[in-house]
């Protein structure tokens, strides 16, 4: 049975920051893996000092294009895009811009997506939560029109212009960069004696999350997931942010990308266990043939993925 597997992001560069390991993985296992990138950044800022130079601003929509090229390859998975404009992050009060993606109406951005699900026929889709996991306008739309698309993909009357219709088993939200997942990182490098520079992302984390369903082993793919992203180099600061955490103390207290079961049209098990041992480690769980065992017990299940309970 060959599997597919969608993973729809609002801008470039965020596949390469939300699950992009479990991508590599599953694209090295033989899945086939497509991106959709729902706009082409272009209202972007340069993040990275070393890339803000002459040349770069004015032509931020083709580098960003080369960019995701660049980080496609590297993963290993096909990438296509929605063909949207960049909303951009306005301040408060402040207007959406004209033509935008998340002004576009919901019916014809999930539409175009129903065409990309009808001709790829992915068995598994991700995107974000409600809260687009990240406050930006394109991230939220973004979950809107995945959840419709998902919706709609299978029903031979919605969208007929899109293709025949191909209903997708599971619909799972990227649930990384989580306080748990700071909070662990943090409290490691600093028994380590290392600073973490985490305490001021930590302060501001909300206290609580979206409930983790899934957790897909992936350690042996974050070296290849931070290659995708230093390819965002316009994005990236190589020196700052995500890119500075220790990546042994990471494969160690958290090896695994973690999601969120939203739909299912497969009989899953994914109620979490009263001391925490979460359910899924596949997002094909229930999609493969033959079905996979069963855990043990709930203590095997934790014992095999140490610091993630
Ligand atoms: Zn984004």
């Amino acid at each position: 049975m060959n599997l597919r597997l969608m993973s729809v992001h609002a801008h470039p560069d965020d596949e390469s920051s939300k699950g992009a390991a479990t991508l590599a993985k599953y694209a090295a296992e033989g899945v086939e893996v497509l991106v959709v990138t729902c706009t082409g950044g272009e209202r972007g800022d340069v993040l990275n000092p070393a890339m803000d130079r002459p040349g770069v601003r004015e032509n931020l929509a083709a580098i960003r294009r080369d960019e995701m090229a660049e980080a496609r390859r590297i993963l290993g998975v096909r990438q296509r895009f929605l063909g949207f404009v960049d909303s951009g992050l306005p301040g408060p009060g402040e207007p959406l811009p004209e033509g935008c993606f998340a002004l576009a109406p919901l019916e014809e951005a999930a539409g175009r997506l129903v065409g990309l699900i009808r001709s790829f026929r992915p068995h598994v889709v991700v995107t974000y939560d409600e809260t687009g996991g990240y406050p930006h306008p394109d991230h939220i739309r973004t979950h809107q029109v995945t959840v419709a698309a998902f919706d709609a993909a299978g029903e031979a009357g919605r969208h007929p212009e899109a293709g025949a219709p191909w209903r997708p088993l599971k619909l799972y939200y990227q649930g990384g960069l989580s306080r748990p997942w700071f909070q662990a990182l943090h409290d490691a490098m600093t028994a380590r004696g290392m600073d973490s520079g985490m305490r001021e992302v930590l302060a501001e984390l909300p206290e609580t999350g979206l409930e983790i369903t899934t957790r897909v082993p992936c350690a042996e793919y974050f070296a290849t997931r931070d290659r995708a992203l230093l390819a965002h180099a316009t994005q990236i600061d190589p020196n700052a942010g995500f890119m500075v955490h220790d990546r042994d103390v990471e494969r160690e207290v958290w090896p695994t990308e973690d999601y969120h079961l939203a739909r299912s049209h497969v009989d899953v098990d994914v109620d979490v266990d009263v001391d925490g041992a979460t359910p899924e480690d596949d997002l094909f769980a229930g999609v493969r043939r033959p079905r996979r065992p069963q855990r043990p017990t709930a203590a095997a299940g934790a014992a095999a993925s140490p610091g993630c309970g």
